[in-house]
């Protein structure tokens, strides 16, 4: 598995990764076999958040990844309302709790919020100093607070953005990612097969990639992520609560798209018109 660097500070991890948002509903059981055999086909980047089921979805993961920490990034994220200097702290080490580990890889804001954000990043910054988190991020940063990050933390502190990302939403292309390109900071494409509504593949966008998946015996979910992780600033994080779907989806790292395949995708996915801010739907 292709590894790519978690922005300038932050742990290498592999361009493919496992989101785990809405496991609290799947068979546990399941899930927990699901995210083992990722990790065992170098799908080590796990995603959660503190949101995800009210915490329980974090102790799925922790179940998962018993017994093997060492060889898992762990990422997980504090809700705005919670991002308060002393809220963040907390929310810490309710996640540590919950996930059965003394440490975060990185730590993420989960979207803007209310609280400033120098007293969240000095928060982060003294988790850091702990030693409970290796680096830390944000999530649905626009440019505008990007540029509010940057100044308050300076170069090289933000590990990666977490941003929507799909072929049918690709409005982060016009200057989220030539942002973080310029400062090392790592996207992150969540719902990167549009949160389950993915392309048909009997017309339109998803024909294309019926077509080249099955040139290359492949499935159009692993060509869309190829697509998706196309440019070494990109990593992706697939939600699959199967070992089959996990399967596919590491079998996606194998898989080599040409310039004209390139091409025909851009085209049948339009980038679309640049707009303020990041989309979250
Ligand atoms: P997604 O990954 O775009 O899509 C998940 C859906 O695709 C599920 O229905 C899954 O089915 C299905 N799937 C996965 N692999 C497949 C395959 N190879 N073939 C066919 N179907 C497949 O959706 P997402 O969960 O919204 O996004 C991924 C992760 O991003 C989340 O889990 C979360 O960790 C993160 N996220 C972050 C934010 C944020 O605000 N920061 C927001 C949304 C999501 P099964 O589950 O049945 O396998």
């Amino acid at each position: 598995m292709e590894n790519r660097p978690f922005g300038v500070g932050g742990p290498a991890v592999p361009w493919i990764g496992q989101g785990t948002w809405q496991m609290e509903e799947a068979d546990r059981g399941e899930v927990v076999a699901a995210l083992r055999r990722g990790f065992d086909l170098g799908l080590t980047h796990v995603d959660t958040a503190e949101m995800y089921g009210r915490g329980a979805v974090e102790e799925v993961v922790g179940e998962a990844i018993a017994g093997r920490r060492d060889g898992v990034i762990v990422v997980s994220k504090v809700l705005p309302q919670n991002a308060s200097y002393d809220g963040t702290l907390r929310a810490c080490e309710k996640s540590l709790q919950r996930l059965g580990t003394d440490r975060l890889d990185v730590y993420l804001l989960h979207w803007p919020g209310r609280h400033p954000l120098a007293d969240t990043i000095r928060a982060f910054e003294d988790l850091v100093a702990q030693g409970k988190i290796r680096a830390w991020g944000v999530s649905n940063f626009g440019v505008e607070e990007l540029d509010e990050a940057l100044a308050i933390a300076g170069e090289g502190r933000i590990a990666c953005n977490q941003v929507l990302y799909h072929l049918e939403q690709r409005a982060i292309e016009h200057e989220v990612v030539p942002w973080c390109e310029r400062h090392g900071v790592a996207v992150v494409a969540y719902s990167p097969f549009g949160a389950g509504s993915f392309p048909s593949p009997r017309r339109g966008g998803g024909r294309v990639l019926a077509e080249i998946a099955a040139a290359h015996d492949a499935s159009p979910y692993q060509v869309a992520l190829r697509f998706l992780g196309r440019r070494e600033s990109l990593l992706t994080i697939p939600k699959a609560s199967s070992v089959r779907h996990v399967e596919d989806n590491a079998a996606a790292d194998a898989l080599e798209l040409d310039a004209a395949e390139l091409v025909r995708i851009d085209a049948a996915f339009p980038l679309g018109r640049k707009r303020r801010g990041v989309p979250t739907v």
